[in-house]
């Protein structure tokens, strides 16, 4: 039993947990064609907090046919960019309005801290949408001069437009559901596309408030359709041979899955996938701002994070400081449930994850890394939660699972290096390639070496900063196409190219 006191929901989450939860189709709301449900629990306790419809095959099908309609024959296409974005900017609106709901909803569905979903989820939901509330009338082709050596004297105009893919299929995990819902949609939105939103069976519950918002923002029936489910309804949308385009963010395991899948009808894909970042340490940094840093880099969000710095790499000359000071904070992480005001660490996602993330532990000790914070299981009061105790590994090798394989929870593993060209090249060397930080004070080898990083994103002496405005996405097998910021635009719209002759 988990006795740890948490204050309740407030009324108005209690009662959307009670209602009738639908899928969104077409502008309707209504119940999966097999009439099924699945049990969606709070990771924290375990107990159930609501049933949602368990959406198959055939509500993909509904789905995609409804965005079909939407995006051919319904009003979207004919409104304006102005009146596009004013909508994106209303819904906006609505979900800052109902701020506190989705940041409980946020924590009871995945775990994270009220605190966390108060300050980043949320807010960062809604700057999202607002910066592609505005980028909706600044999406713009462009005019080409010719020069066509086989038709000497004739004049040509030639322009591109950026038109959108049509109907799109998004596919999102579990660790940050609001936000990766948001940073799908807003593009997708304001690129005049229509949807279908797949979000992960753990955490259905703030994409099912996101459907009535939707609905009261006014936003054109079939624009954006939401069909809670497993794996095989994220599998039907992506083989679907109705749909231009799948976004999806999750396992590499599963990306594949979706690429193989893209085949059948050659639709467009982008994979957002997993990581392995290094936060590399070098013996001018700040200690201080490093060792927070870094912490913050791999315990943020449980390590629940594609882009948590789980690869500690500190100079000889200050690691045994420098990784002391981070197994210290490790120890020092008040971890409980995400609703008790003083948790900064909550449970795991599921069950099944943390037993992922302690099999690892586990593959650790057994391959002889050294456990210098956490790995043991908790029991009393976290007990029945699916908690896992910050982690910190030092004395590994390159071949350990923990030191190659995403974890995708908060352990971290450590090791020194001396040389500045081996620790690149021991950076490099993943499979991965989603992004790195550097702390150092030295400017011009913070830019060499982020220069020489085969990531997507490097920080410097910073982590896990994220904004509506900074690209983000994979080199590697951490996948392909940028999400956020003017480059999700290209991949969410097509250019057609118009040649004119003049006379
Ligand atoms: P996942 O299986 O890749 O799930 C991501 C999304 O894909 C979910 O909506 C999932 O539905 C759906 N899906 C599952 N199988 C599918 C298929 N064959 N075709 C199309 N869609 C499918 O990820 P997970 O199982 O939740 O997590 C496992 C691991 O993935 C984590 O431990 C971590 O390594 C990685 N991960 C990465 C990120 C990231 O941000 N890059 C986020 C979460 C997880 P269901 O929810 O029903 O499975
Ligand atoms: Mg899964």
């Amino acid at each position: 039993m988990n006795t740890v006191a948490v204050p309740e929901p407030i009324s108005e989450v209690q009662q959307f947990l009670n209602t009738s939860h639908k899928l969104l189709i077409g502008g309707k709301r209504v119940d999966a064609v097999s009439g099924e449900t699945f049990a969606v629990t709070d990771p924290s306790s375990q107990k159930e907090l609501c049933l949602v419809p368990k959406g198959g095959e055939e509500d993909i099908n509904r789905a995609v046919q409804a965005a079909r309609r939407a995006f051919e024959d319904g009003p979207w296409r004919k409104m304006t960019t102005s009146e596009r974005g004013k909508l994106i900017w209303k819904f906006a609106d609505l979900i800052e309005q109902r701020a506190e709901e989705f940041a409980q909803l946020e924590t009871l569905d995945n775990g994270k801290p009220l605190s966390i979903a108060r300050a980043a989820d949320v807010p960062l939901t809604v700057d999202h949408f607002r910066y592609y509330a505005g980028l909706a009338t600044k999406i713009h082709g462009e005019t080409l001069d010719l020069s066509v050596p086989y038709a000497p004297g004739a004049e040509f105009l030639d322009y591109t437009r950026r038109e959108p893919m049509g109907v799109v299929g998004q596919i999102i995990p579990w660790n940050f559901p609001l936000l990766m819902a948001a940073w799908k949609l807003g593009v997708a939105l304001a690129t005049g596309n229509c949807v279908i939103l797949k979000p992960a069976e753990q955490t259905p519950l703030s994409a099912l408030l996101l459907a009535d918002l939707f609905q009261e923002a006014g936003l054109p029936e079939g624009v954006v359709n939401i069909v809670t489910g497993f794996g095989d309804a994220g599998s039907a949308l992506s083989n679907h041979p109705d749909v231009d385009k799948i976004a999806f963010t999750g396992s590499t395991e599963v990306g594949h899955e979706i690429v193989k899948a893209s085949a059948g009808n050659l639709k467009r894909v982008t994979v957002e996938l997993g990581g392995k970042s290094p936060a590399i340490v070098f013996p001018d940094a700040d200690l201080d701002l490093a060792a927070e840093g870094v912490a913050g880099a791999i315990f943020f969000n449980h390590g629940q994070c594609c882009a948590a710095g789980s690869r500690l790499m500190v100079h000889q000359n200050v690691y045994d400081e420098l990784v002391e000071r981070v197994a210290e904070k490790a120890k020092n992480i008040k971890v409980g449930p995400g609703m008790a005001p003083d948790t900064e660490m909550g449970p795991l996602v599921s069950i099944e994850q943390q037993d992922r993330v302690y099999g690892y532990i586990d593959s650790g000790r057994g391959e002889g890394a050294k456990v210098l914070a956490g790995g043991e299981r908790y029991s009393g009061a976290l007990g029945a939660g699916s908690y896992v105790q910050p982690t910190v590994f030092s004395g590994i090798h390159n071949k350990m699972k923990i030191v190659c394989e995403e974890i995708f929870g908060p352990v971290l593993v450590a090791a020194p290096f001396d040389d500045l060209d081996a620790i690149v090249a021991q950076a490099n060397d993943s499979v991965f390639g989603l992004a790195a930080s550097v702390w150092t004070k030295d400017i011009n080898k913070a830019h060499k070496v982020a220069a020489r990083l085969k990531a997507g994103t490097v920080w410097v002496n910073c982590h896990n900063i994220f904004d509506a405005n900074a690209p983000f996405g994979g080199y590697k097998q951490s996948g392909y196409g940028r999400e956020m910021s003017l480059h999700a635009v290209e991949n969410y719209t097509q250019v057609k190219n118009v040649i004119v002759q003049l006379h």
